[in-house]
């Protein structure tokens, strides 16, 4: 696609990027027209070439340097209408009714061949209207991070924004120490978030809110605009898809870090990878972001800031939903209340499947959670644990390797005693029942220790080739893959990552 420009020779070396960029289209009040600042000398790191062709990009066409140049912000591709956009946000509970896009640009969306709508954005692309005192850079750490854990949340099964490409710059940001600098593009399927709408109803500009509505139902929830009542449809719609995005996390043990409402896709997905963290030992309390001091956002936090995150987006489209405020409240309230049936049924789901139950019977969720409680007190890594499982709902004779995890061997025992009896209400065969259990217990996950070493090596020592074979390893977190068993593992005592950081 082409604006303003005569038509250029097809080259093979030209990709094509079929933008649409209906954000751009929005009124003024959205965003500010930015183009990303070039870099000294921008160089591939990385290209998701699965992901390009599910973009309809020829990515085989690009060269290494071209790539390296569009995904460095260096060159524009024909079509793109580059924008930072605005949002607000609650950051740690405390309002900024003025963030935005500071470090990150939106190139514009592209439509997929299958037709889906891809926002496609530079994040660490330069200074924007937004970026306040920061330098609108990132640095190498921070994009590795992302890329990987984005990644490997789509080979778990969960909504997510995606990275398509990681590029070096050339240049150093300035952090605590000078870091290699680089710039990380994201696809997502809109950057909207619950600040956005915070933004323009801290300004008291309601038409600005019923603007912002109107494209997300005609963008993400088409189906709440043949309701009789679309804008409490739409928060029907965002409580669902978060209340299941959340769920989710819950079950693999991951923890977001910084649940802020800029940070709170409402498109469903998950948004914002900062010191985001996978668990290792399971523990509700467990806390890794440097700058989360209170545990604000510990793991065993996250259902109930979501729900507060999502009361902040209710109160936002309260003067959409009705007239009457009282009436407004009270409708909003009620959608509101559905959250935790709509959490519960995926969490309990998602609990009995990971513990071999195919069919639903009373006292399955208290059963999981009784585990889950047996697991904190002994110390028992999740992962590793929910995955030894698999085989010993098999074959009683592979206790051993769950019992082996617990401190206290006798703690498992006595749970598998009356999960063994509820088993035996199943009517599948204990090796399909594996089976099952193996397709939602990963064998790998994005461990911290894991993804700390790779950034180590490529920031320390330019070597990418941890961070490849991390990648590789996460696309099938499902498959016993007996070459890369050490990245099943938890860190040994003198592995173990205490901390994660933003280093934004
Ligand atoms: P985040 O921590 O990524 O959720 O970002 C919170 C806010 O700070 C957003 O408005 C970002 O755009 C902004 N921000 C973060 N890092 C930078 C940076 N290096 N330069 C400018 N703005 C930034
Ligand atoms: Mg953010």
């Amino acid at each position: 696609m082409t604006i303003d420009a005569p038509p250029k020779p097809v080259s093979s070396l030209e990709p094509t990027f079929a933008f649409d960029n209906s954000y751009a289209r929005m009124s003024d009040r959205f965003f500010v027209r930015t183009n990303p600042t070039p870099v000294a000398a921008p160089r591939l790191i990385h290209l998701n070439r699965a992901l390009a062709r599910e973009l309809g990009l020829n990515a085989e066409a690009l060269s290494q340097s071209a790539a390296a140049s569009i995904f460095a912000g260096n060159r524009i591709p024909s079509g793109a209408e580059p924008i930072a956009t605005a949002y607000a946000g609650h950051q740690f509970g405390g309002f900024n009714p003025k963030l935005g896009d500071g470090r990150a640009i939106l190139l514009g969306e592209l439509i997929a061949p299958d037709g889906r709508r891809f926002d496609l954005q530079l994040k660490g692309s330069g200074p924007t209207a937004f970026s306040r005192r920061g330098d609108g850079r990132a640095a190498l750490g921070p994009v590795l991070r992302e890329y990987i854990i984005s990644e490997a949340m789509v080979a778990l099964g969960i909504a997510t924004t995606r990275s398509l490409a990681a590029v070096t710059t050339g240049e150093t940001v300035q952090r605590e120490t000078p870091l290699p600098g680089a710039v990380l593009t994201r696809v997502a399927s809109s950057h909207i978030r619950i600040g956005t709408f915070q933004y323009f109803a801290v300004r008291k500009d309601i038409d600005g809110v019923r603007e912002l509505a109107d494209h997300v139902i005609a963008r993400h929830y088409p189906d709440a605009a043949r309701s009789a009542s679309p804008y409490l449809a739409l928060l029907d719609g965002i409580i669902a898809r978060q209340a299941q995005l959340v769920a989710q996390w819950m079950l693999i043990g991951f923890i977001h870090g910084v649940m802020n409402t800029d940070n709170t896709s409402i498109a469903g997905e998950t948004i914002d990878y900062g010191p985001c963290a996978f668990m290792d030992i399971y523990d509700p309390a467990t806390v890794y972001s440097s700058i989360d001091e209170q545990g604000r956002y510990a793991y065993g936090n996250q259902p109930t800031i979501i729900q507060w995150n999502l009361t902040r987006l209710a109160e936002t489209l309260l003067p959409l939903i009705a007239d009457d405020t009282t009436i407004a409240i009270a409708q909003a309230q009620a959608a509101l209340d559905a959250f935790s049936s709509l959490y519960s049924t995926t969490y309990s789901d998602g609990l009995r499947a990971k513990i071999g139950f195919s069919t639903a019977h009373a006292d399955d969720l208290a059963l999981g959670q009784d585990l889950l409680q047996r697991m904190h007190r002994n110390g028992c890594d999740m992962t590793q644990t929910f995955r030894a499982l698999c085989d010993a709902a098999a074959d009683e004779g592979n206790d051993q390797n769950v019992r082996a995890l617990f401190a206290n061997p006798a703690d498992f025992d006595a749970w598998a005693i009356t999960w063994r009896q509820r088993l035996q209400l199943e009517t599948t065969t204990p090796q399909a029942r594996r089976e099952a259990m193996r397709a939602v217990n990963p064998a790998f996950i994005p461990r911290n220790h894991l993804v700390e070493e790779t950034i180590a090596a490529a920031v320390n020592k330019d070597d990418f080739a941890p961070f490849e074979r991390l990648l590789k390893v996460l696309e099938k977190p499902f498959q016993d893959q007996p070459v890369a068993q050490r990245y099943s593992l938890p860190p040994k005592p003198d592995e173990i990552v205490r901390a994660t950081f933003c280093g934004t």
